[in-house]
């Protein structure tokens, strides 16, 4: 399952927030295979707004929601790329994740201790992603010595010493890696490195209850940066989600509504990282429950099919599938079936996002 790492600063709220996302993930255990495999990798369920409708459709049972996974990332301090605090083992655990959820501190609390003594979300920005370049120039300098030496002659290595070329300079003024743009040759002649500052990030960035509705002037910086870094930006507030769990759920929706909004903005950072994260849904609907799966872009049906069970991708069949749309237009799986809008697709079909499909198999 591809990952999302938490990372920020101490005291920006990661843990709260990794808390309120596995708690929440603990509320729907009835009806949801969870679990927390480590202290600090939670399994969480997307929210899906499709998920009731097709439930409704086909009076499913039961709504079982797909999963995207969670690490919190304790530990980076200045200094990390150099060893400072939990140093190489912090880069090591960011290295295995497919994405980055950075949290960041847009929240004013004087009981709570800020590790450079005021509220600057940009410097905040700029501390991490330089520990990310510096570790990052670290292993390009030692990877581009060897591989000029071996170049010679060699197109495929050239390519890749021209690819660390050009991302020298870039993280050598602290920027990340993703704003260079590689040829597709060049982007897989440096995938092996597992670039720290490559990996597509999202920034959470967390507000008091009061600043939930509205945002604030830290928020607006954050996004003007994240802007400049075609990135994306949550606004959450680690502390409304963590007292939210706390909550009876028959009272969340009145405490939201006097905070002036629908949610925490933990729905939000979730479904935003599983799109972050290139994972698409398809789902099954019946009677027993309608349920969410995910795969990845591209995949094509045996393999969709795969991801239910490893028997269905050897004993594939055919995909008999609607697209979500169209079958809420029709309004039932009968009635899209008589305008013809439900397709019997094969081995080559690529499963498009939101298909709702009944995989026939020899299994
Ligand atoms: P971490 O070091 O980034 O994991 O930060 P924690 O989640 O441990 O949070 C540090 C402290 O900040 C804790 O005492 C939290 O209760 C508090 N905190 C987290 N989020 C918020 C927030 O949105 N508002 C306020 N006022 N406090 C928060």
């Amino acid at each position: 399952m591809l990952q999302a790492g938490i990372v920020g600063l101490p005291n920006v709220g990661k843990s709260t927030l990794f808390n309120a996302l596995v708690a929440n993930a603990k509320a729907q255990a009835a009806n949801f295979p969870f679990c927390t495999i480590e202290p600090n990798v939670g399994i969480v369920a997307v929210p899906d707004e499709r998920l009731p409708i097709l439930a409704k459709i086909a009076a499913s049972a039961e709504i079982i929601p797909t999963r995207v996974e969670f690490v919190d990332i304790a530990g980076l301090v200045k200094g990390a790329s150099k060893g400072e605090g939990l140093g190489n083992q912090f880069l090591a655990n960011i290295r295995e994740v497919d994405a980055i959820a950075h949290v960041v501190r847009c929240f004013e609390d004087d009981d709570i201790i800020h590790v450079s003594g005021s509220i600057d979300p940009i410097r905040d920005i700029e501390i991490i992603n330089l520990e990310l370049a510096l570790a990052d120039l670290g292993q390009i300098e030692k990877r581009l010595d060897r591989a000029k030496k071996q170049a010679r002659g060699n197109k495929e290595l050239q390519i890749e010493v021209d690819a660390l070329e050009k991302l020298m300079p870039v993280l050598n003024e602290g920027k990340p890696a993703r704003q260079v743009s590689l040829t597709e040759e060049e982007a897989i002649a440096v995938k092996a490195l597992g670039l720290l500052t490559q990996k597509p990030v999202i920034y959470a960035a967390n507000v008091s209850e009061d600043d939930l509705a509205t945002g604030n002037p830290w928020v607006d910086q954050v996004k003007a940066l994240a802007a400049q870094e075609n990135a994306q930006v949550v606004i959450v507030s680690a502390q409304v989600e963590s007292e939210l769990v706390e909550l009876p759920e028959d009272e969340r929706a009145d405490f939201l509504e006097s905070l002036g909004v629908q949610e925490g903005g933990l729905k939000s950072l979730i479904r935003a990282t599983y799109d972050l994260l290139g994972l698409r849904t398809y789902f099954t609907v019946g009677p027993k429950e309608a349920r969410a799966w995910t795969i990845t872009a591209g995949m094509v049906a045996p393999q969709a099919a795969g991801v239910i069970h490893t028997d269905f991708e050897r004993c594939f069949i055919r995909a008999e599938t609607v697209a979500y749309d169209d079958l809420i237009a029709a309004g039932s799986k009968p009635a899209a079936k008589e305008k013809g809008l439900v397709r019997s697709e094969g081995k080559e079909y690529v499963v498009k996002e939101g298909d709702v499909i009944l995989f026939h198999t020899s299994a």
